[in-house]
């Protein structure tokens, strides 16, 4: 069997990083704090750089850059700077009686060599939060960011290999020969972020070395539009979330499904937010499509008889306009893949049951969102729709609060992330009973008897 050169070389790198990880450089608190210092004050250093890099690859503008990639990454990492010492303490479990006397904890430790494989959409925040958690667990890291934005991939690739021992991390550039080179290695975790297709793929690869995965996916997102709600505000938090990157974002609205009585004033409503925010090439403010393949997809699933609003696609400038359909149904082109793009399909529902049948007949969701001010409604979809997170009553914005663990269910993920999820994504929780030496019971000992029985029986 012949063995290319970049084979030869990914397997020497994970070598390298196992080793790096058993000499226990990785595990000490100060080293984390110190790397992840060191890694934001060089995204400090080469933010205008960065900018210019994704503003190179798909047009995003530095205000959208700095919104939704670059402060997220700094928070991400100033939580953890502010947290570490708290996340790696042992954590104090009760002890049960049969055991007493002894204490009961869990002890965080590191996993060991992870890959991280990134998406193209948010490109800095998809590949470099969940490096920011490998780091903050005490792990070596091999990133693998998208092919697809080549400017940020060059970047960061830049920015690590130039400042980081390859031992501890390291990016390697690459597409799909190259990440199928890479998923053929045994890791201790791998973190995945992209289609559920190429989800299987890691999927299985991991299970080849029962490596330990967390899968962020994505699927088709639902907001749903109670007539009860407070229309005007609803509207413009959807559409604000939904046209943000030109619609390739994992967590917008996928589709509307809008109660029939507040449908024509909620289609009135979506194209007067559009025009306020007057997406334009021009005025760099609208995300191009990543690339020609996404803009014919997206083109593809616009049906000219049910555009209501948009439709437009511009070839040259690589953009499709803010699109809106009405009385779409589930038959629909546009209802039968997940869009990732500036296209809302608008499905008209005379009950809130009929929302809910059509939410549960489709995989489970990455997000979903309801706008309602019932308690009742909001009970219900609470109770009865299954999905990763979300809203009630605005969309998108559960992703930028720490405190939410960040992941899908069944088909849109596994696992989550974000704050302290990040630490305990990248950790492992050894479960430990501490026994003193000085008492000891005899229950469990030899000498099975009738009285020794019955005082189990009352533990
Ligand atoms: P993708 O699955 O095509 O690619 C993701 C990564 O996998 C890339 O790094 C790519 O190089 C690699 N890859 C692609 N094909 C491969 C193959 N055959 N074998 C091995 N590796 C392969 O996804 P994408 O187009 O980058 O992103 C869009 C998808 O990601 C959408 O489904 C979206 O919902 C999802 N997404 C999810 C999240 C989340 O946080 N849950 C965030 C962003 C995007």
């Amino acid at each position: 069997m012949v063995i290319s050169t970049f084979e030869q070389e990914v397997q020497e790198l994970v070598r390298n990083q196992r080793a790096f990880f058993n000499s226990s450089a990785t595990r000490p608190v100060e080293f984390r704090i110190q790397q992840l210092k060191k890694l934001k004050a060089l995204l400090l250093e080469h933010e205008e750089e960065m900018h210019q890099a994704i503003f190179k690859d798909f047009g995003k503008s530095k205000f959208e850059n700095q919104l939704t990639e670059f402060f997220p990454l700094i928070d991400e990492i100033n939580i953890a700077l502010k947290n570490l010492k708290t996340w790696v303490k042992h954590r104090r479990v009760s002890t049960n009686t049969i055991n007493f006397p002894a204490s009961s904890y869990l002890v965080p430790e590191p996993l060991g060599v992870t890959l991280v494989i990134g998406a193209w959409n948010f490109p800095y925040n998809l590949s470099l939060t969940p490096l920011i958690g490998s780091m903050a667990g005490g792990n070596t890291t091999i990133l693998k960011p998208s092919e697809l934005p080549a400017e940020t991939s060059k970047i960061m690739a830049r920015i690590i290999n130039n400042n980081f021992d390859p031992n501890y991390i390291r990016v390697v550039e690459g597409a799909i020969p190259e990440t199928t080179t890479l998923l053929a290695q045994r890791y201790d975790k791998i973190f995945f972020t992209g289609s559920p297709k190429v989800g299987k793929i890691v999927h299985k690869a991991a299970a080849e070395h029962l490596t330990n995965v967390t899968l962020e996916l994505g699927g088709k997102n639902p907001a749903i539009f109670a007539k009860d709600c407070a229309l005007k505000m609803s509207v413009k938090r959807m559409i604000w979330a939904k046209f943000v990157n030109s619609g390739q974002l994992c967590i917008t609205t996928d589709y509307a499904l809008v109660h029939q009585d507040i449908k024509d004033e909620f289609l009135k409503l979506a194209v007067e937010e559009i025009k306020k925010h007057h997406f334009s090439k021009e005025k760099a403010n609208y995300v191009k499509i990543i690339n020609n393949a996404n803009l014919e997809r997206l083109a593809s699933l616009i049906d000219p008889e049910k555009v209501y609003y948009g439709g437009k696609v511009d070839r040259n400038m690589r953009v499709v306009y803010p699109t809106i359909m009405e009385n779409v149904t589930l038959n629909d082109a546009v209802m039968q893949e997940e869009i990732f793009g500036p296209i809302l399909p608008v499905i008209t529902i005379e009950t809130l049951d009929e929302a809910f049948e059509i939410v549960k007949s489709l995989e489970k969701p990455l997000a979903a969102y309801l706008f309602s001010d019932s308690t009742k409604i909001k009970d219900r979809f609470l109770r009865e729709i299954p999905f990763g997170g979300g809203c009630i009553n605005d969309c998108v914005m559960h992703n930028t609060n720490p405190n939410l663990p960040f992941g899908g269910v069944g088909q849109s993920g596994m696992g989550s992330y974000h704050g302290k999820a990040s630490f305990e994504c990248f950790s492992h929780f050894k479960s430990v009973l501490d026994k003193p030496t000085a008492i000891e019971t005899n229950l469990k000992y030899y000498g099975y008897s009738e009285s020794k029985m019955k005082v189990l029986k009352m533990l």
